[in-house]
């Protein structure tokens, strides 16, 4: 090591000086700082002059900054959009969820009686009839809602989950159901093959060890041709003769029909899987019902109580944050509002878009860029309804003085960030995942990526 390098190591006073306000709190930025000398301390063959180090810095503290939770410009066409947050809520449920956050609440008061209350009661009420069950509760999310079903199911002795091979199913971020289904001290009772599987097959399985016989939502793949599976209504039918409990992992889980919002296929509602003499069925509350982060069980009243009495519900129930949202969104299902953003865009026509785009085309005609409007086609996403190919519009920008690449990054670096994608030399921002009151910002950040010098 060599001292005269490292008697050029930079100050950590100099250096805060130097950066300035940079707007991040001042320990962060201290921590930062202390972190890129102790790092040049290590290397000190390659300590930079202190303007390139100061240089460095903003550019490392703004990559810091950027990492932050913002609200971005959803350009993509992925209505779901994992990255981006899964569902936006409703403004109703979002104020619903500022006022709740922000005041003392009757979370466990019952102001009719003022003594203790049911935490979630309404709400409860309100998802059991939007999912056609007896009974419904909320938790943390569709795998914590899996989890506590098997959980609740599987016994010592009694160990057996029945679940067709077809099923065995990686839902997406390492959630595969066969490790669910261990990790949950199941024991897998794989039967039939990958594209068939018959109710012969289930009869086949079901003995003393048998927990429970589980079905998986094909949410995010499908497999066509030469393809059996047994109707749902014949293997509750089996389930019941025999005795055993019968549960859907339905994953999307949209409440109505999906066919009538938009040009995608039916999504099996929860109503419709009850309705076919299903025990218990769990879906997620932030895709097709458009609501918050949250894992619905529902189905028979006995079986939600049960699960309610496990010490691990406690350890994956909802905050009120989270109950406030839900029971905003689960409330406006029930009076017929479909205002769902997420159903909004759905089910926002064409010609729609295309007068957005042509308002936004005229006010970048000032720019050195060809903004044109294209075809497309948006997603549901998230893992859900993988066929859905929804028309769809995009403004397509190709700038003159810089490359495509540079408008992306200077789009997504831009406030707010805007979000699109890379295609036939262009970059397209899909309008049906911009709220038409995102219009203007858009505008502006357009402009704004050319502005910088
Ligand atoms: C998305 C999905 C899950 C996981 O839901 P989270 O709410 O993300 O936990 C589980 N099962 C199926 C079938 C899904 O589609």
């Amino acid at each position: 090591m060599n001292k005269g390098d490292l008697s050029k190591l930079p100050a950590v006073e100099k250096t805060m000086h130097a950066l300035g306000d940079v707007g991040l709190p001042r320990p962060l930025v201290l921590a930062t700082v202390r972190d890129a000398i102790a790092t040049l301390r290590e290397t000190p063959e390659s300590i930079p002059d202190f303007d390139t180090f100061i240089a460095t810095m903003r550019q490392d503290l703004a990559a810091l900054q950027r990492t932050q939770m913002t609200p971005v410009i959803n350009g993509t066409g992925v209505l779901i959009h994992t990255n981006l947050g899964r569902s936006p809520l409703p403004e109703s449920a979002a104020e619903r969820l500022v006022s709740i956050a922000s005041n003392y609440s009757n979370l466990e008061l019952d102001l009719n009686t003022g003594e203790r209350g049911r935490r979630g009661g309404y709400l409860e009420r309100c998802l059991a009839l939007v999912s056609g069950a007896d009974a419904a509760t909320p938790v943390n999310n569709c795998a914590s809602a899996l989890v506590l079903i098997l959980r609740h199911l599987v016994r010592d002795g009694r160990g057996e989950v029945i679940i067709s091979r077809g099923q065995l199913v990686e839902i997406g971020g390492g959630f595969r159901i066969p490790d669910i289904l261990l990790a949950s001290g199941a024991t897998l009772r794989e039967i039939g093959t990958t594209n068939k599987t018959t109710l012969a097959d289930y009869e086949n399985a079901i003995g003393a060890s048998t927990a429970l016989i589980l079905k998986v939502h094909q949410s995010n793949f499908y497999i066509g041709g030469f393809v059996e599976n047994p109707a749902t209504a014949d293997l509750a039918a089996l389930a019941k003769r025999q005795g055993v409990p019968f549960c859907e992992d339905l994953g999307s889980g949209a409440v109505v029909n999906t066919e009538d919002f938009g040009p995608v296929e039916h999504e099996p509602t929860p109503a419709e899987i009850l309705a076919a003499g299903v025990d218990l069925v769990c879906f997620s509350g932030d895709k097709l019902l458009g609501g918050p982060q949250a894992g619905i069980i529902a189905g028979r009243a006995d079986l939600v109580a049960a699960i309610k009495k496990e010490p691990f519900y406690r350890a994956l129930r909802c905050d009120k944050l989270i109950l406030s949202a839900l029971e905003a969104v689960t409330s406006a299902y029930l009076e017929g509002r479909h205002d769902v953003p997420l159903l909004t865009m759905l089910s926002t026509p064409l010609e729609a878009l295309r007068a957005r785009g042509q308002a936004i085309v005229e006010q970048l005609a000032d720019l050195p860029i060809a903004a044109t409007l294209g075809e497309s086609e948006s997603r549901i996403g998230g893992g859900t309804m993988p066929k859905s190919a929804i028309p769809s519009l995009t403004l397509d920008l190709k700038p003159q003085s810089m490359s495509v690449g540079k408008l992306a990054r200077r789009l997504r670096f831009g406030a707010p960030p805007v979000v699109g994608y890379t295609a036939d030399g262009s970059h397209r921002i899909d309008l049906r995942t911009v709220f038409p009151r995102q219009d203007q910002a858009l505008t502006k950040a357009i402009h704004a990526a050319h502005d910088k010098g």
